[in-house]
Order: C-alpha cells, then sequence, then structure tokens
C-alpha cells in the first residue's frame, strides 16, 4: 500500500481510501492497461518527466492517459463524487486543489503536444464498455503527434485558461487536433 499522506490523520477506512487513491497500479488501471495490450499498443507507464506524470502513455503517438478516481479528481455527475459530511472545508479546498492541477497537467500536455485522455475509475467497471470506449476514444494512427492542442478549453473567455479559477472553464478532452480538413482556429 502506498504511504499515507500527511494531511490525512484520518479513520482507518479513510486512510484504506486514500492510500487506494494515490497509490499506483490500482484496479482500474489495470484493467486500462490489460484492454490496450489486447489492442496490441505498446505502451509505458508513470512517465515522470511529462505533466502530472499521466499514469499510462502510448509514446508512439503521445498519448497521455490518466485513470482518474471519481472521488478525489471529481468527476462531474458522479455518484462517486460525493463529498464527506465532515471537515467539509478541508475536502473542498483538497478537491478544488485536485481538480485545478488536473486542468494544468491537461493544459500542459496539450501544449507539449500530447493527447490527453482521461478513463474515469466508474467507466472502468464494464470491460467490454471500456473497451469499445477507448476504441473510439484513442485518437487515430494518422493524428499530427507533437502537435501542440493549444484551444483546450470551452466555456470561458479567459485567455490564460490553464490557470483559469471559473467552474465554466473546462478542459476540452478528446479534442481532435485540427486537420486539413476540420480546421480548429487558433484564434477567436
Ligand atoms: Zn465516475
Amino acid at each position: 500500500m502506498a504511504v499515507v499522506g500527511p494531511e490525512a490523520a484520518p479513520s482507518q477506512e479513510r486512510s484504506s481510501l486514500m492510500a487506494k487513491v494515490k497509490g499506483k497500479n490500482t484496479k482500474p488501471e489495470i484493467r486500462v492497461r490489460q484492454i490496450l495490450h489486447r489492442m496490441g499498443r505498446r505502451f509505458r507507464l508513470h512517465r515522470r518527466d511529462l505533466p502530472g506524470q499521466p499514469d499510462i502513455v502510448l509514446p508512439k503517438h503521445k498519448v497521455a492517459i490518466f485513470v482518474h478516481g471519481c472521488f478525489w479528481h471529481r468527476h462531474p455527475g458522479c455518484r462517486l463524487t460525493t463529498t464527506p459530511k465532515t471537515r467539509v472545508d478541508f475536502w473542498q479546498k483538497k478537491f478544488d486543489e485536485n481538480v485545478q492541477r488536473d486542468r494544468r497537467n491537461i493544459a500542459d500536455l496539450g501544449f507539449a503536444g500530447w493527447y490527453p485522455l482521461v478513463i474515469w475509475e466508474c467507466e472502468t467497471r464494464d470491460v467490454d464498455a471500456l473497451a469499445a470506449s477507448l476504441r473510439q476514444r484513442l485518437p487515430q494512427q494518422d493524428w499530427a503527434a507533437g502537435q501542440a492542442m493549444a484551444p483546450f478549453f470551452s466555456g470561458c473567455s479567459n485567455e490564460h485558461a490553464r490557470d483559469c479559477t471559473s467552474s465554466k472553464c473546462v478542459p476540452v478532452l478528446d479534442k481532435k487536433p485540427a486537420s486539413a480538413s476540420e480546421s480548429v482556429p487558433l484564434e477567436r
């Protein structure tokens, strides 16, 4: 089990939850890897040199995959995204920090020419559905790997969207990069 952070100091139940979430090689992560393996995709794990240390990286096609726990990373609208009833401020602050960090990591990966993909924990429960979803969401082999994907936020006019704190400003995941036929203008 992973080491529990000093900020935890909570009940045993929560300690084990925390460890599970902070740890690598979680069950959802392993499910995603197994499917990628079956698909014949080559991948590497936990690349420390990339923003946010993505859980799985497909180096050939520059795809960076995060397998996010719904609770910690606040999967919008998910029933796993609960909020503890005690120490509400503490948790809220923690959650906000996590979401902001995720946002920056996704933006930075996009700017660096990587294709960020978030798989939520709840999406990994049904392995067949997960496989179908992965097949659909992985960028096509011919996507311009290495091409920066700057316009990665929607619903916000803040130019500094990477650090924007507006709740309306959400990163657009799985956005296909601009191609010759379907061009996404960089300027408004
Ligand atoms: Zn979820």
